[in-house]
């Protein structure tokens, strides 16, 4: 197996009294795409928030391309791309200034140019230079994602990308998706429709209460019994999880 791209251990994050995240170990290899379920609250986002350096973990050990979290975060940050609720995009500016703009940011050689072929490849490029409080949510999503590429990172974060997508946009995005599962790339996909998660994914974990309770290669799932076994997991884990509370109140 190659070296591991994402190194994660013990990783814990309390908001205050709330246990986020309760110790998370995970490896990832280059080519890796986990899809990771869980309910709302499970901790999903806050994983994804402190992997792109976005939040500080309480403790535990994140290691992403040979870069240390702790110390490394400029580096750390070089290496990946964030996909999320928020499209991270100005309002009043074009397509093309604002991707050019990130393009900047990350010291992109020919940003116009790159900028311009990103846009293209996200099937955006009739609307190259209209403002972006013009587009649908489904289109804004699209040029989120060549915000998110635009340093051709090697790991990539998307935290429920499909939420408030129509069908169209929905399978658009799946498409892009296949295309960035291109073999070298490490991709994380939190998403709550299992279907979707399953056909893009090598890897599948759950997440719930902040522990990493279910993690198998994509082959060892069975499709058919997966929704049976994802609600059976969750339930057993809240059980669990509150017979634990119970004990701390
Ligand atoms: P998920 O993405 O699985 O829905 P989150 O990571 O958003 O879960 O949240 C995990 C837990 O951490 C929840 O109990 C949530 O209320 C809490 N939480 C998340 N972000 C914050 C924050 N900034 N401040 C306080 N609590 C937070």
């Amino acid at each position: 197996m190659a070296a591991p791209l994402i190194q994660v251990a013990g990783l814990i994050k309390n908001y205050g009294y709330i246990k986020a995240l309760r110790g998370i170990d995970l490896e990832l290899a280059p080519g890796d795409f986990l899809s990771l379920f869980g309910p709302n609250g499970a901790g999903k986002s806050t994983l994804i928030r402190l992997l792109s350096t976005q939040a500080k973990p309480t403790s535990g050990r994140v290691e992403i391309a040979g870069y240390n979290l702790a110390e490394d975060t400029l580096e750390l940050r070089h290496q990946i791309g964030v996909i999320s609720h928020a499209s991270y995009l100005y309002n009043s500016l074009t397509a093309l200034e604002n991707i050019k703009l990130y393009a900047s940011l990350y010291g992109v050689e020919k940003p116009e140019r790159q900028a311009r072929k990103l846009i293209e490849q996200v099937g955006l490029a009739d609307r190259m230079h209209h403002l972006v409080r013009t587009f649908s949510r489904g289109m804004q999503q699209r040029l989120s994602i060549a915000r998110a590429l635009i340093h051709q990172p090697r790991i990539i974060f998307l935290d429920e990308p499909y939420t408030g997508l129509d069908q169209h946009a929905a399978h658009l995005l799946s498409e892009l998706l296949n295309q960035l599962n291109d073999g070298e790339r490490t991709i994380i996909l939190i998403t709550h429709n299992l279907n979707r998660g399953l056909a893009l994914a090598n890897q599948v974990a759950i997440l719930v209460q902040g522990r990493l309770i279910y993690h198998q290669p994509r082959t060892d799932v069975n499709e058919a019994e997966f929704e049976q076994l994802y609600f059976q997991h969750v339930s057993q884990a809240g059980q669990a999880g509150s017979g634990l509370i119970n004990q701390l109140a």
